[in-house]
């Protein structure tokens, strides 16, 4: 693709996120589910016939098989909206799930769980955190599979299972291999959603909202479940291999997709302070303290923005694990630059910055995680930190 026809391919997605998905917004802010969902396959349609149907995955899976530069630029796009990602068939974790089975699932689970997820015909989960054991740690995860007569039979609870509500499929991370050294314990197996043996136990609140559906994240259980072998993917204690494949891809979308809200925000933020007198003769925007958080905003959003897209080249070009020290920087640096962005917008908007009269509330309180999943602040800090100081 010529840089102009990607430029212009950009600019299409800026279109139908600000002409088509923003105008949804609202019914995303007052949960009217109902309507939310069938006018977000609608648009989901359009994508598709537009050809702008999955920019994070391959052709072979009906994917536009992008560069990861490429992708961290459409994400950015899309990201402005929290409904852009799931209208181009990019939002996590079916992404990070697709992604994976595309490179160890064995070919029935190619053709009946990846095939109708790239589609969006369907959607999944990830269930790896359980509620009993650190996260942070995920060695430390308790819940089981045994292969006992061709079945496996898996036993325990997870949560934070992004979008389980309403999801065909799970991936479920569990100890396979107990007496194995720790990072060849696990392993991950498809679970679809329908079995007897898993249950949803609640959409967790958060920040006190429920969500529901793709936006919900849940505690569910495993009792006694049973799939067939041919669930497992890839190799017996290879889960925590497979992990670090998933969650690399995942982080710098993720970074991607947060620069688009900060993006958002900062354009919101700007508009407001000018259009919002404060004394007879002057705006917010007159004011030095207000044109500091313009400044820092825009100065810590666009070095971000350096940052993800020389790890995207860095990708590119020398393969993820070339990446790995890159992508803990730009997970927590841009998590961070996220926070401040949404705090200077919000703080800048007084008590409408409280409401969900505006998108604001609802990235304060949804992207609060952001410091925390796929890795929280510290882990990232200490990983990165290690092996910086094997340098010296
Ligand atoms: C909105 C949201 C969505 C999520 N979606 C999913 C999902 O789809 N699937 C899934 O499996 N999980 C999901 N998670 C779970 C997430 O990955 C975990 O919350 C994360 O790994 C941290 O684990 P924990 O919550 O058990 O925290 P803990 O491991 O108990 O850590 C608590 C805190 O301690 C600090 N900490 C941790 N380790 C260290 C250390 N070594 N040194 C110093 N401080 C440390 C950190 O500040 C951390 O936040 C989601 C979480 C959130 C909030």
């Amino acid at each position: 693709m010529t840089q102009s026809s990607f430029d212009e391919m950009l600019e299409r997605i800026d279109a139908i996120v600000k002409n088509q998905i923003i105008p949804l917004e609202t019914l995303l802010l007052t949960q009217q589910w109902d309507q939310l969902y069938p006018a977000l396959d609608e648009i989901r349609q359009n994508v598709k016939a537009a050809n702008l149907w999955a920019p994070n995955l391959p052709a072979d899976v009906g994917g536009m098989n992008l560069s990861t530069v490429e992708l961290g630029q459409i994400a950015e796009v899309s990201g402005q909206s929290p409904l852009g990602h799931y209208c181009l068939g990019c939002q996590a974790p079916d992404a990070g799930n697709a992604e994976l089975l595309h490179i160890y699932a064995n070919d029935f689970i190619k053709s009946h769980f990846l095939l109708p997820l790239a589609q969006g015909e369907i959607r999944s989960c990830f269930a790896m955190t359980e509620p009993a054991t650190a996260g942070s740690n995920p060695t430390l995860l308790e819940a089981t599979a045994e292969l006992i007569d061709d079945q496996w039979l898996i036993n325990g609870r997870k949560w934070f299972t992004t979008a389980a509500d309403g999801s065909q499929f799970t991936i479920v991370m569990a100890v396979t291999e107990p007496d194995a050294p720790k990072h060849q314990k696990a392993s991950m197996i498809i679970v679809p959603l329908d079995n007897p043996g898993y249950r949803m136990i609640r959409n967790i609140p958060v920040m006190g909202h429920e969500g529901k559906g793709y936006y919900s994240h849940s505690e569910v259980e495993f009792v006694n479940c049973k799939v067939p072998a041919n669930h497992l993917i890839g190799q017996r204690g290879q889960g925590f291999k497979m992990a670090q494949q998933r969650l690399g891809p995942g982080r710098i979308q993720h970074c991607m997709r947060w620069i688009g809200i900060a993006r958002r925000c900062f354009e919101i933020m700007c508009k407001h302070v000018k259009n919002r007198p404060i004394t007879g003769t002057s705006t917010l925007a007159d004011q030095a303290v207000i044109q500091s958080k313009i400044a820092e905003s825009y100065a810590a959003m666009n070095a971000s923005r350096t940052l993800v897209m020389e790890t995207a080249k860095i990708i590119d070009e020398a393969g993820w694990a070339a990446a790995r020290h890159h992508i803990s920087m730009i997970k927590f640096e841009c998590a961070n630059m996220l926070q401040s962005v949404v705090d200077n917008t919000l703080q800048s908007m007084g008590a409408l910055g409280m409401t969900d009269d505006s998108i604001v509330a609802f990235f304060y309180r949804e992207e609060r995680a952001a410091r925390i999943y796929d890795g929280p602040d510290e882990v990232h800090k200490i990983s990165l930190a290690k092996s910086l100081l094997k340098q010296f």
